[in-house]
């Protein structure tokens, strides 16, 4: 169907964004204009020039001829002047209306637009249109903004209806963002009331917590003491059993058959395997019991005097390389840690050899690294993580021990705040090592 323009006001839409004009020319077709379309300022021009439209609605931002330059030259045109030309723009900055008043333009319209507010102004200009030409006055007029001069050529209805449509514009954005402020107080309140809801949530489960691990602590102890307290008064029967069983051998031996006498030998190496591991897990139970407060230990006078106490290390070839740095230890945890560590490389040395020991000190970075290194029997790589836990032995069913010692130096050094490790070649020896924090030189 043609369209009559006399019915149907021609619009030239002037945009160089193909689907901001396929939308314009929808919209404005919808609602019974006859659209014609431009996709930039010098297509536009042609078109004018070829058939002029009763209103220019054109994209300020285009290459070459932007909006304002197409509005300047249709303005200054005295067979064209009369088209009303309203401008797109996202009116950021006030020289948008400073622009838009020098070149003559009738209406902004702000982006992103509503379709009703658009359709109301093209229908106010157009329905003006014949009201304007009558009301022609030539006034210019220059005016100063941000240190530019600006002349102002446009009639006095147009720049009414230039600043109207601005102010409009400017009273749309400002309920726009009231309203996206009022959502915005309200996210945020809801937001509040989340943090709020959750943080109480998690005081709770800290609180929880802190009781469970309260109440735990206080199993963990009365255990502790329990544990303690039954080897304890194990030990005393244990005892009165070895020295009876002692006596029986001594007193009453002779009196006894062979396999008798080899029997209660048993009993009485048996009950002494038992003492020592009573006596280990009394020391463990003791040294988790202990206030351990750190003091600075000379290790020269610690070394010299285990050794001279200890008679097992007596057999033992020990090289002590010295002085070695002071550190920072609780005395009898120390001791126990170093006694342990020789103990077993006399232990383990390799079978009918002399135990050859040294030990040394290095000092690294706040730390002093203890050092204890043998040639016995080694240990193998996959079992050297798991003898520092209680009761684990690596192939040593034919020596004494009761796989508490290194569990005992695993901790006396972590309650210490120190670190230890190993490092060991089977058949070669093995170098265990313990850091503790350096003590001040005096
Ligand atoms: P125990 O010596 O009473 O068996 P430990 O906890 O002291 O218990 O040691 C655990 C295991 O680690 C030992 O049984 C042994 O297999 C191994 N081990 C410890 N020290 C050495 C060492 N210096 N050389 C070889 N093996 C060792």
């Amino acid at each position: 169907m043609a369209i009559d323009p006399s019915i149907h006001p021609s619009v030239l839409v002037v945009e160089d964004s193909p689907t901001q004009r396929a939308m314009l020319q929808h919209m404005l077709e919808e609602h019974g204009y006859a659209v014609r379309i431009a996709a930039d300022g010098a297509e536009a021009i042609k078109s004018i020039h070829a058939a002029p439209p009763a209103l220019v609605l054109a994209d300020i931002v285009m290459p070459e001829i932007n909006g304002y330059d197409l509005c300047r030259r249709i303005k200054r045109d005295d067979q064209l002047k009369d088209i009303p030309v309203i401008l797109l723009t996202a009116l950021d900055n006030p020289r948008d209306v400073i622009a838009g008043l020098e070149c003559g333009a009738d209406n902004f319209i702000i982006k992103p637009f509503d379709q009703d507010y658009l359709l109301s102004r093209l229908e106010y200009i157009i329905s003006n249109r014949k009201l304007r030409e009558r009301d022609r006055s030539d006034l210019g007029v220059e005016i100063l903004f941000a240190g530019e001069r600006y002349l102002i050529n446009s009639e006095r209805r147009q720049i009414l209806d230039l600043l109207l449509s601005t102010y409009e514009g400017a009273v749309r954005k400002s309920n726009e963002l009231v309203l996206a402020q009022k959502a915005l107080k309200a996210a945020n309140a809801s937001l509040e009331a989340k943090v709020r809801e959750r943080t109480s949530e998690l005081e709770r489960e800290i609180d929880e917590r802190v009781k469970a691990e309260a109440s735990l602590r206080e199993t963990v102890g009365e255990l502790e003491a329990f544990s303690y307290s039954l080897s304890h008064d194990m030990r005393a029967p244990l005892r009165a059993m070895m020295s009876f069983a002692q006596i029986l051998s001594l007193d009453h031996g002779e009196q006894l058959q062979a396999e008798a006498r080899e029997l209660l030998q048993k009993i009485v190496n048996a009950a002494g395997r038992l003492d020592r591991l009573i006596q280990d897990v009394l020391t463990y139970s003791r040294l988790l019991r202990t206030e351990i407060d750190l003091e600075p230990i000379c290790l020269d006078t610690l070394l010299e005097q285990i050794i001279q106490e200890r008679p097992n290390l007596d057999q033992a070839d020990i090289q002590l390389r010295r002085p070695m740095p002071p550190v920072m230890a609780h005395p009898a945890a120390l001791t126990q840690c170093i006694t342990n560590l020789l103990d077993n490389a006399v232990k383990f040395a390799k079978p009918g050899q002399q135990a050859h020991i040294r030990v040394w000190a290095e000092p690294m970075d706040g730390f002093v690294r203890i050092i204890v290194e043998d040639q016995g029997i080694g240990i193998p790589r996959e079992s050297q993580s798991r003898i520092f836990t209680m009761f684990e032995r690596v192939n040593s069913s034919q020596r004494e021990g009761t796989g508490i010692g290194l569990t005992i130096v695993r901790k006396a050094v972590e309650r210490m705040g120190g670190r230890l490790g190993l490092e060991s070649e089977l058949d070669r020896g093995s170098r265990f090592w313990i850091e503790l924090r350096k003590a001040k030189a005096k």
